[in-house]
């Protein structure tokens, strides 16, 4: 990688992290999806249940494997066909597991995680039940502020979604947001977490690479 690229995005993860620290979360930068797996390897050592959102990102590290040889009860509602009792469960537990994983939509360089959901289950659980969650971010996901995070949802993550899950909705044929009304619309909830929620530990994992949506 040119150095003047690395320096610039270095300089973007490190005003990203203090500012998370700030905001009370805790951020690391990892080097690589094995060093981000291990990470969360180690903080799941006192967990014995794990719920995983509906993330490209946290399938990626190929953790999940390792979580599960490890012994830990998995709650990841992606094992069940979609809108049955068993997927609706799964994704209920997800709530009260130790260890919850998930990406974000986006993370801003003022501290801020920023998510946008369907169900809910993932915006829950990131705010209260689990006694741990951890985010983990590849550089696609830093945005500098609230502003740039919506319109990152908006642009990029909701429509790329959208698409993966064959949905009849007007931005699979745009490409971008229409706020629509379509029966089948993935965005119904938003949130934002503008300081790490009271009585969850929370930790922030950014990859130096592109990952999810
Ligand atoms: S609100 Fe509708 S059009 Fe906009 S991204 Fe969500 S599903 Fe697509």
């Amino acid at each position: 990688m040119d150095e003047f690229v690395k320096k610039h995005q270095n300089i973007i993860f490190q005003l990203t992290i203090t500012s998370l620290e700030k905001n009370g979360f805790n951020a690391v930068l990892a080097d690589s999806r094995e060093q981000a797996a291990d990470l969360i390897m180690e903080i799941a050592k006192d967990c014995s249940s794990v719920g995983v959102a509906g993330t490209h990102t946290v399938r990626a590290l190929g953790v999940l494997e390792k979580l599960e040889k490890d012994g830990k009860a998995m709650s990841d509602h992606w094992k069940f066909q979609p809108g049955t009792p068993e997927e609706i469960d799964c994704r209920r537990s997800q709530g009260q597991v130790d260890l919850f994983l998930s990406s974000a939509n986006a993370v801003t360089m003022n501290g801020e995680i920023v998510n946008r959901d369907g169900c809910g289950n993932r915006t829950n659980a990131l705010t209260f039940g689990p006694k741990k969650v951890v985010i983990v971010v590849g550089k696609n996901k830093i945005t500098p502020d609230l502003e740039s995070a919506i319109a990152r949802i908006e642009e990029v993550a909701a429509p790329r979604r959208a698409i993966s899950l064959n949905r009849k909705t007007p931005c699979v044929k745009s490409g971008y947001c229409m706020d629509c009304d379509s029966p089948e619309r993935i965005c119904r909830i938003t949130s934002i977490l503008h300081r790490r929620p009271m009585l969850t530990d929370l930790t922030v994992i950014i990859i130096p690479e592109d990952l999810g949506y």
